[in-house]
């Protein structure tokens, strides 16, 4: 990964630049960021230029030994932990188990959120994904080597809150008085999350959300949008390169879901019990991914239209297709029947994941949106 390649963050940049230059490298460093800002690239950007031997300026030369190895991620001084699953052939987990998974994943998109890596894991949405105490033993064992290559050793841990407090104690030591030439490169989401004596030792690196403009610029240049759309995208994103190619993804998905959103409203307002079990069935057919993503995107509509009322136009995430209906829809969404709407939906979602019967939850839910959106 080039400083190049991550998007934005000219500042921070700059900075990790200047710190790897003047060759004095803080031994232990917190990058925080909030999901798909981009702080694990700039992890992994961070450590190519560290481990490269070539001709290195603003960037990693790209095409020295340890350069190819960083491109590949298989750079023997690299070591990663991460969150990891227990499962019927795994019983005590270690990251070393889904090291395959984890490059490719990474090779693929270095944006990354925990969901994305429990599907390539083959995990449950649902499951528990954690770094085990056995973890400890093996960070220990993989830094108490000599570099191979490099002058120093790289552990990045990716979401460091994950981990199991019998874990983070047995680091500590490590973590106040390194081996030489070791390097942690911590990368969290919730830094609330790590406990006090971990964060006491590192050096913080803040990540902010990435700014619209350059969400934008990367997928007129990345995606090929016009810039039109990619102002709209990019503004919904909300400073989450992850969540831009998730809105591009879900296109097709996310119309359906607006199109059965605006529906139900219509249909409930009208009352008309007959077509309203017609569209019940239509839901109740569809698999759970696709209710859940339905119920989800209900709840944000919910969520954006009464923010609008106030019109607050820069803290409204919607697509222009969503904001149309708004115009005449948001009024109805009021202080009067936000939370009641808001709950209704919710419980339908966690019932929808409990197995509820599709049926009963989406026709109760009608019944509870008309008596709300038309009292
Ligand atoms: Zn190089």
């Amino acid at each position: 990964m080039f400083f190049k390649e991550v998007i934005g963050h000219e500042e921070i940049k700059q900075r990790l630049l200047a710190t790897l230059q003047s060759g004095r490298v803080s031994h232990a460093q917190l990058f925080t960021g909030e999901t798909g800002s981009g702080s694990l690239a700039l992890a992994l950007a961070f450590t190519q230029y560290l481990f490269c031997t070539g001709d290195k300026h603003e960037e990693a030369c790209g095409v020295c030994p340890a350069c190819k190895k960083m491109q590949k991620l298989i750079h023997p001084d690299l070591h990663f932990v991460f969150p990891v699953v227990k499962s019927t052939k795994i019983k005590l987990p270690v990251s070393d188990e889904y090291l395959n998974e984890w490059r490719n994943v990474l090779l693929n998109n270095s944006y990354i959120d925990l969901e994305n890596w429990l599907s390539a894991m083959g995990a449950d949405e649902n499951a528990q994904a954690m770094i085990y105490t056995e973890e400890s033993g093996n960070i220990l064992r993989k830094l108490a080597l000599k570099p191979f290559e490099s002058d120093y050793k790289v552990m990045i841990i990716w979401l460091p809150e994950k981990m199991k407090p019998e874990c983070s104690n047995k680091l500590l030591k490590i973590l106040e008085e390194p081996y030489p030439r070791t390097l942690f490169l911590l990368v969290s989401e919730h830094p609330e999350e790590i406990i006090n004596t971990i964060l006491s030792r590192t050096q913080r690196v803040h990540i902010p959300p990435l700014g619209q403009e350059e969400i934008a610029k990367q997928l007129i240049r990345q995606q090929s949008l016009s810039p039109d759309s990619a102002n709209e995208v990019a503004h919904v994103a909300s400073g989450s390169w992850l969540k831009a190619l998730k809105i591009l993804e879900e296109t097709e998905e996310s119309v359906y879901n607006q199109e059965k959103f605006i529906q139900m409203m219509r249909l409930c307002w009208e009352r008309k019990m007959l077509t309203v079990n017609e569209f019940v069935n239509e839901l109740a057919a569809l698999g759970r991914e696709r209710q859940k993503s339905f119920l989800t995107h209900c709840i944000r509509m919910i969520r954006e239209n009464f923010v609008r009322n106030f019109e607050l136009e820069n803290i409204v995430y919607m697509t222009k297709r969503e904001k149309d209906f708004s115009v005449k829809f948001s009024p109805y969404v009021h202080e009067g029947n936000v939370i009641p709407l808001y709950e209704e939906f919710e419980r339908a979602y966690s019932d929808i994941i409990r197995n509820g019967n599709g049926k009963i939850i989406f026709t109760d839910l009608c019944i509870k949106v008309m008596q709300n959106i038309r009292p």
